[in-house]
């Protein structure tokens, strides 16, 4: 090439470079419309594909935080677009990764775990083999998702490996927050509380230089697991603060998770004329941003307000939409959720063969989720008790394996009887 062009060229990317670290600052000092303003400019002008594919990255994160989801698909889907064109390994990986967290914000379960699989078996070098303590963490939401639970906890293991590996902080308190959420989902509230726990300690040790979003997520997931343990007071107070962070920095998704643990705290308290609004500004962000699983917990949970109310109608309306969408993601745990509620309806109406048939539709879908413990069979998530993992992430009572002396894993004969990490 001619080296005044090359020259040219150069001077061209350097400007793109600055331009990127502006929209930066921006940013980061919450001019979040100017700095989309900037770096969509960049893009536009952009020819050089390493800037391109930089601005890309930017754009996706913003839109991730904003919770405008489809946007950062739309994104993220010009990236790998780049990344191919650039047959290079690393932003390949990178490109695939923010497509499967795009997937997996848009409940997209199944194309995100797909994802996460090409960004596994991709050969790059050590930058992108530090990106799968990432990939691991999202492809374990994305099991968490369509409750599959034993693949999420190994995909959580790895990723936390990763993360003491790589002594990557931020990354060790994301996968503790989603430990907090894999845990209230199998009701071990002890180890709910726990992770969570774990995260806000982490934003406290190292997390001076960290965005604030860490120490709001990290107080949302501890609320909840104090909601489980009816200690509605500190739920009450962690749900506040991480609130108040999630409006100072426009952070619509957290926004939405905070009102709906708001409304399920004045529902556990019974008071359900203060549970219902909230419920219902939940479900608009929800609806807004495009978290079916969110909307889908949201009528679960308003059905069961209705129930209280007695409005069985009602609850049953409710229940019908949270299973419609439960279906559509692929989350079998709603699903089960939304038979045992109508279970409990139908006893009170008398309605027997109806009762029945939930009954039997429960059943199947413990059968398929194997929420049981394969040492003494009986169920898992059904009622707050202290689980504890194998190396080979089967789960199973504390009790169980603590008194199952040398015998391995019932399920897969794995010999190995050292507690699982998590
Ligand atoms: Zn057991
Ligand atoms: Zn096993």
């Amino acid at each position: 090439m001619h080296a005044l062009l090359r020259q040219l060229l150069d001077m061209g990317q350097e400007q793109a470079k600055q331009q990127i670290e502006r929209g930066l600052k921006l940013y980061q000092s919450n001019q979040r419309e100017k700095a989309l303003q900037v770096w969509t400019k960049v893009l536009e002008k952009n020819t050089d594909p390493g800037g391109k594919f930089r601005v890309l990255g930017c754009l996706i994160t913003a839109h991730s935080e904003m919770g405008k989801y489809k946007e950062m698909l739309k994104y993220a889907l010009a990236q790998i677009d780049t990344a191919r064109d650039m047959e290079d390994p690393d932003y390949l990986t990178e490109g695939y990764l923010n497509l499967a967290r795009s997937n997996e914000k848009l409940c997209e379960f199944q194309n995100t775990i797909s994802y996460c699989k090409t960004c596994l078996n991709m050969q790059g070098t050590t930058v992108s083999l530090q990106l799968n303590g990432q990939v691991c963490l999202s492809m374990g939401n994305a099991y968490l998702g369509l409750s599959v639970f034993q693949k999420s906890l190994e995909s959580y293991e790895k990723a936390l490996r990763y993360a003491h590996n790589n002594d990557d902080k931020m990354l060790e308190c994301r996968v503790c927050c989603s430990l907090g959420s894999f845990y209230v989902v199998l009701k071990d509230y002890e180890k709910a509380l726990f992770f969570p726990c774990k995260a806000a300690e982490l934003v406290n040790d190292y997390g001076k230089g960290w965005s604030l979003k860490y120490r709001a997520m990290s107080q949302y997931h501890m609320s909840v697991a104090y909601r489980k343990l009816d200690r509605l007071p500190d739920a009450m107070e962690c749900c506040e603060e991480s609130m108040k962070i999630a409006l100072q920095h426009g952070d619509r998704p957290l926004q939405a998770l905070c009102l709906l643990n708001f409304a399920d705290i004045h529902r556990c308290r019974k008071d359900v004329d203060r549970a219902l609004p909230r419920y219902e500004s939940s479900m608009c962000i929800m609806i807004e941003i495009g978290n079916r699983l969110g909307q889908a917990s949201i009528y679960l949970n308003v059905a069961k307000c209705w129930e209280l109310q007695k409005e069985l109608d009602k609850a049953l309306d409710s229940l019908r939409r949270a299973e419609d969408l439960s279906e559509s993601m692929g989350n079998k745990l709603i699903a089960l959720k939304t038979h045992s509620v109508r279970e409990g309806i139908f006893r009170s109406r008398e309605q027997q063969t109806e009762l029945r048939e939930q009954v039997v539709k429960f059943l199947q879908c413990v059968e398929e989720l194997e929420l049981y413990c394969g040492m003494c069979g009986e169920s898992i998530g059904e009622k707050n008790q202290q689980l504890q993992s194998l190396p080979c992430s089967h789960i199973y009572h504390l009790r169980c394996i603590e008194s199952n002396g040398t015998k391995g894993c019932p399920r897969c004969r794995s010999s190995s009887l050292k507690p699982g990490f998590v």
